[in-house]
């Protein structure tokens, strides 16, 4: 079985409607897919729909955004329900912190490097209610402030650039209760892109196996192949499931082989256990 379990489309910053990755992830020959946005499932219904023409198994999921120790970690949300009231809660609770956030940054851009409209651009670059840093890149890319999205990060959008705002997102805590109450499992996203010291990552690890996350993505699209043993050591410490997925967004991106990636070690407990 060919699983991609951390996927992106339209509905937060990724550039296919949930029908077009759902036809490119059939073309790829992946038999399931976890339709994984940021903060919202608004497009779980649509790949829901796109799913049963295309023989795929359809794993309704989310990614949430987290503030831990002053960091933003990335928890996943497998097979929700995505009318359970404790997850529409949380996920109206970040929605609102995100325009607000927006705001900030659309303010900030202004102020320190004279960018008018940030906020008004964004929204014109997000197909959904969900707003991100992306759809701010995007408008800055369109009026060449930066040759690509990348750059935009790099010159603008990150710590110590003039369009950064501190987040400050949802607690593991509140993430974990909100994706279990739904009836789902806890993944920690991509944990080697966090630029965490092996110590400190093993304290997220054991907080989060503490809190009732079940798994932790191994193989991940968007951290280093080399990272696999490592992460692989990291989920047998903690009892952890493997997860595996392509963090999809749109072609253009690197990390971006929708359903292709290295295979899970042998050695690990694969998520599908649990699905
Ligand atoms: P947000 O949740 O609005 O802060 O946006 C986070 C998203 O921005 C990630 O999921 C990626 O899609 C994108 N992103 C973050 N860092 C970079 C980067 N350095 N280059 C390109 N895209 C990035
Ligand atoms: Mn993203
Ligand atoms: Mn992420
Ligand atoms: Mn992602």
């Amino acid at each position: 079985m060919i699983y991609d379990l951390h996927t992106h489309s339209t509905a937060s910053d990724g550039s296919l409607s949930p029908t077009q990755l759902v036809q490119l992830a059939s073309t790829n020959g992946v038999e399931t897919l976890a339709l994984t946005d940021h903060d919202t499932t608004e497009g779980i219904k649509e790949a829901v729909a796109a799913a049963k023409d295309n023989n795929i198994n359809i794993i309704n999921g989310i990614e949430f955004s987290v503030t831990w120790q002053d960091k933003t970690i990335h928890v996943v949300g497998l097979n929700i329900d995505i009318e359970n009231n404790d997850l529409k809660a949380g996920i109206n609770h970040l929605q609102t912190y995100r325009l607000k956030r927006a705001q900030a940054i659309s303010e900030q851009l202004d102020v320190q490097a004279g960018i008018e409209g940030a906020l008004e651009g964004a929204e014109s670059f997000s197909q959904s209610s969900m707003i991100g840093r992306v759809h701010f890149a995007q408008f800055l890319v369109k009026n060449g402030y930066a040759k690509d999205i990348k750059q935009v990060f790099k010159k603008y959008l990150i710590k110590n650039k003039p369009g950064y705002v501190k987040d400050t997102w949802a607690s593991l805590e509140d993430v974990i209760h909100w994706i279990t109450q739904a009836g789902g499992i806890a993944v920690i996203a991509h944990p080697a892109r966090y630029q965490l010291k092996l110590k400190k990552l093993r304290i997220l690890v054991d907080a989060f196996a503490n809190m009732g996350g079940r798994a932790i993505e191994v193989v991940s699209g968007s951290q280093c192949a080399d990272e696999i043993p490592k992460m692989s050591r990291l989920a047998e410490e903690f009892n952890l499931h493997a997860s595996i997925g392509s963090d999809f967004h749109s072609a253009e991106m690197s990390w971006n082989r929708l359903g292709k990636f290295p295979a899970l070690p042998l050695s690990c407990k694969p998520i599908s256990e649990l699905l």
